[in-house]
């Protein structure tokens, strides 16, 4: 998504040797057109799909799986990485090395929102080694759902998030994918939208 590489390539930041900072548009302050222009282009590629859900992580995730449910007309539900005490019955979890963070927490998501008939649409803001998605894809099936694919906004292909996922049979669609980090330079490889 040539959009998305050249709002990177202007406003991301390379933190050490292998983080991407993009704060202003993503993470942290939201670019809602670009968010609206993201959840196009996954809506365009799962149009024919069946999608019933969107689900991503919070709390990156929250945004452009919000506008790629949007587009589909369909629920989005965000895993929590916090214990609620709201949320008393039917809860199914996984366990979620988070790579930013560097500890190991326990993600949930109430059982009552997925049931045997959904089809799922998995979105992320990045796709590292794939754990967070992998913990979402174990959730899923804990609720008898199908995963359809996972959608990622920032691939970082120099680690093994694509072949993690795609060993565990799920497709992985990403709209920019950064080859490596070269002397403080960011370059890409083919997106897959
Ligand atoms: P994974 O679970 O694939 O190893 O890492 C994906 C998660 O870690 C994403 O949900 C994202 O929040 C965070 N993450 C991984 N790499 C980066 C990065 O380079 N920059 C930012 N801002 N977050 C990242």
């Amino acid at each position: 998504m040539e959009l998305l590489e050249e709002r990177i390539l202007n406003d991301g930041n390379i933190l050490g040797e292998n983080i991407l900072k993009v704060d202003n548009f993503l993470t942290h302050q939201v670019d809602y057109k670009l968010m609206k222009e993201i959840g196009q282009v996954f809506a365009h590629k799962y149009a024919e799909a069946g999608i019933t859900k969107v689900v991503t992580i919070e709390a990156s995730g929250i945004a452009p799986a919000l506008y790629v449910a949007e587009a589909l007309d369909v629920p989005m539900i965000f895993a929590k990485k916090h214990k609620n005490i709201t949320m008393t019955e039917g809860i199914l979890t996984a366990q979620v090395y988070s790579f930013t963070k560097q500890v190991t927490s326990t993600v949930s998501i109430s059982g009552k929102f997925l049931d045997a008939d959904d089809k799922v649409l998995i979105i992320d803001d990045f796709l590292a080694n794939g754990q967070a998605a992998k913990g979402l894809i174990e959730i899923i099936k804990q609720a008898g759902s199908k995963v359809l694919g996972v959608g990622i906004v920032i691939e970082k292909s120099f680690q093994d998030g694509r072949q993690l996922l795609e060993s565990l049979g799920v497709e992985v669609t990403s709209l920019a994918r950064i080859k490596n980090f070269e002397n403080g330079q960011l370059n890409f490889m083919e997106a897959d939208a």
